[in-house]
């Protein structure tokens, strides 16, 4: 991601110069300076998602905001970033821990759906038998993630990442048919937040007229087990699709990887970069969370907006 400038708070309707916040000039920023060039060495200096590279994660997600940070400068809400530089820090700091030897590797570029697809893992046990995804939330995605677990739901978006890596190590680096590597494949959920109560307190007893009971404490770590699914199945899977409705995103995996094919190859053919985005890579983001991960997630959605005319 290449940053052009930022929009603050501190003056909505304008695109602060890229010295807004070293220079002192912003009376409101969002975050400590620490914290802010922090968020912006993480995200400028992420090579391996450079390029229109596929990889894993972005098969998973929306690739016209991969395309679009990958090949445009960007006026950037560093509060939009905060969450998942928190997370990605988090991951550096177990990285650096006893016990994460072998943690992450990087798969070199395989062929996976017929492209070649990159990831990295971030931690494989020694002899490959179990293979571990780190995620990390807020409070209510952790509840979620904890409830579907108890409701013995499947986490469908991590099996089909876990199961992207597992076919892919078993190619490009066990040289094995996909089918006789079999990992365990873990998946961490961490989140901040509440403590839970000591047992010695009183359990939560209702309130007001409306007799609500606050929420049993979430746990911090969550841990989930990943079934194996085949090429064809992470093919056919829709990413951030509704578990209990499948079926509510329109677009598949399969679908995806041909968005990043075709638009290549009409960027090669010579057409321009906003024809080739609104011809081949439909707006995939914009039916996630009803619009919302594109309105409060999608670092993006600037230059997105631009492409399609919509003002807002
Ligand atoms: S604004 Fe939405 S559709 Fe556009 S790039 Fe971002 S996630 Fe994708
Ligand atoms: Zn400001």
């Amino acid at each position: 991601m290449k940053v052009s400038g930022f929009l603050c708070g501190c003056a909505r309707t304008v695109v602060q110069p890229r010295d807004h916040y070293d220079s002192g000039a912003c009376p409101d920023p969002p975050f400590p300076l620490e914290w802010i060039n922090a968020i912006l060495d993480r995200n400028e200096g992420d090579e391996r998602h450079a390029g229109g590279n596929i990889t894993a994660t972005r098969l998973l997600g929306c690739p016209r905001a991969a395309l679009l940070l990958d090949e445009r400068p960007v006026p950037v809400d560093v509060k939009r970033l905060h969450s998942a530089a928190f997370g990605h820090e988090w991951h550096d700091l177990m990285a650096a821990r006893r016990g994460a030897s072998l943690a992450k590797v990087v798969i070199p570029a395989t062929e996976l759906f017929g492209v070649q697809v990159s990831g990295e893992v971030d931690k494989v046990a020694p002899d490959w038998s179990t293979i571990t995804d780190w995620k990390v939330h807020g409070e209510t995605a952790q509840r979620m993630k904890h409830n579907k677990r108890k409701a013995g739901g499947v986490d469908r978006d991590l099996a089909a990442q876990l199961n992207i890596y597992r076919i892919l190590i078993a190619r490009s680096i066990l040289k094995v048919p996909d089918d006789e590597y079999r990992p365990t494949m873990v998946g961490w959920h961490l989140a901040m937040v509440s403590a839970e109560p000591h047992p010695s307190e009183p359990p939560p007893t209702p309130r007001g007229k409306s007799g609500w009971v606050p929420d049993a404490p979430v746990p911090p770590g969550v841990q989930v087990v990943c079934p194996v699914m085949t090429e064809a199945e992470i093919a056919r899977h829709r990413p951030l699709d509704d578990d209990r409705s499948p079926g509510t995103q329109p677009y598949t995996v399969r679908e995806i990887v041909k968005m990043y094919v075709d638009f290549r190859a009409a960027r090669v053919g010579g057409m321009a970069f906003d024809q080739a985005l609104r011809t081949h890579v439909p707006l995939v983001g914009r039916n996630i969370f009803g619009g919302k991960q594109c309105l409060r997630y999608c670092a993006a959605l600037p230059l997105c907006d631009k492409v399609e005319g919509v003002q807002r």
